[in-house]
């Protein structure tokens, strides 16, 4: 007999990285198509589904079990809304308000799963990365974006819709960075001064072609620091686990440090006082984290069925 096939789409703002992998994160057949309008990237994506579909049932095999979908955001993930699967608000406007659940469904009317691509990247570390064994923490990814997932007890939170932590506002010393921030909703959120962009637009230079002792790594260790102490003090996670583009190995030790700075011993817990190494991690995944998580939320979503 042969294992269950399950679909994998990580749905994002420059790609959409497809993959067809097994229920324990073995990822067998992958593609990458750059991401366009809708009616030039999903036609791409329906057609590697089926194609391996078709190549797989010659071979005896069944058709895709399920698919899961980690998606750039904002999204819908109310399952009771009438847009559950929609992509919303996004400033890619040809992407506004489409439904992305929806237009994979009608190819493949099987079980899906469908959440934010952090919320996605949370579940794969909690599965098999940095964040295995642990009831509650979070995953958050330094990009082209900044986002995080928070994980508790197993799912990702959910409120009244995803967390947006990268919208978070930090204190903004314009005496030590007169740079303005470059969110179109809030200039200088977290996301507007300390996204890959924000690097790139403040320094002039892309943030991969600063030298490791550049002055823009103490500010960028700043930024990244007040937020984690946010959400260390609204959230309480169990460990911090960084990843995306921006997240160079020199940054850890200079988040870490400040982060101890600015607690100021408030929390005498063995993860920061003694730990603190261990607790504000990078992602062991490799840039894996977004796809293993579709994967994640297919296998959860058949699970479920
Ligand atoms: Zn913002």
């Amino acid at each position: 007999m042969i294992a269950k096939r399950l679909g994998a789409i990580e749905a994002g703002g420059t790609k959409f990285l497809c993959a067809v992998g097994t229920p324990d994160g073995e990822l067998l057949q992958e593609t990458r198509i750059p991401t366009g309008t809708p009616e030039e990237t999903i036609p791409q994506v329906i057609d590697f589904f089926q194609d391996f579909s078709r190549d797989f049932s010659r071979s005896g095999g069944e058709p895709l079990a399920a698919i899961g979908i980690a998606s750039f955001g904002p999204v819908q993930i109310d399952r009771n809304s009438p847009q559950y699967g929609f992509i919303t608000t996004t400033p890619k406007a040809a992407w506004r308000h489409f439904d992305l659940l929806g237009a994979i469904r009608r190819a493949f009317p099987v079980p899906a799963g469908f959440d934010t691509d952090v919320n996605g990247a949370a579940l794969a570390e909690a599965r098999w990365g940095a964040a295995k064994g642990l009831r509650a923490f979070l995953y958050v990814t330094v990009g082209t974006g900044i986002g995080g997932g928070a994980l508790v007890d197993g799912s990702p939170l959910h409120g009244m819709t995803h967390g947006e932590m990268g919208h978070i506002r930090i204190p903004h010393d314009r005496s030590r960075d007169s740079f303005a921030g470059i969110c179109p909703f809030h200039g200088d959120c977290l996301e507007g001064l300390a996204s890959g962009p924000a690097i790139e637009a403040r320094w002039q230079v892309p943030a991969t072609a600063l030298a490791p002792d550049h002055a823009a790594w103490r500010l960028e260790a700043e930024y990244l620091a007040l937020a984690c102490v946010n959400w260390i003090c609204v959230l309480s996670p169990q460990r911090i686990v960084l990843g995306g583009g921006v997240m160079r190995p020199e940054l850890f030790p200079l988040i870490r440090r400040r982060v101890c700075e600015l607690l100021n011993g408030y929390l005498d817990v063995p993860e920061l006082t003694r730990d603190i190494d261990r607790y504000i991690v990078p992602s062991p995944l490799e840039g894996r984290a977004g796809l293993l998580g579709a994967l994640e939320l297919s296998a959860r979503a058949l699970n479920q069925a």
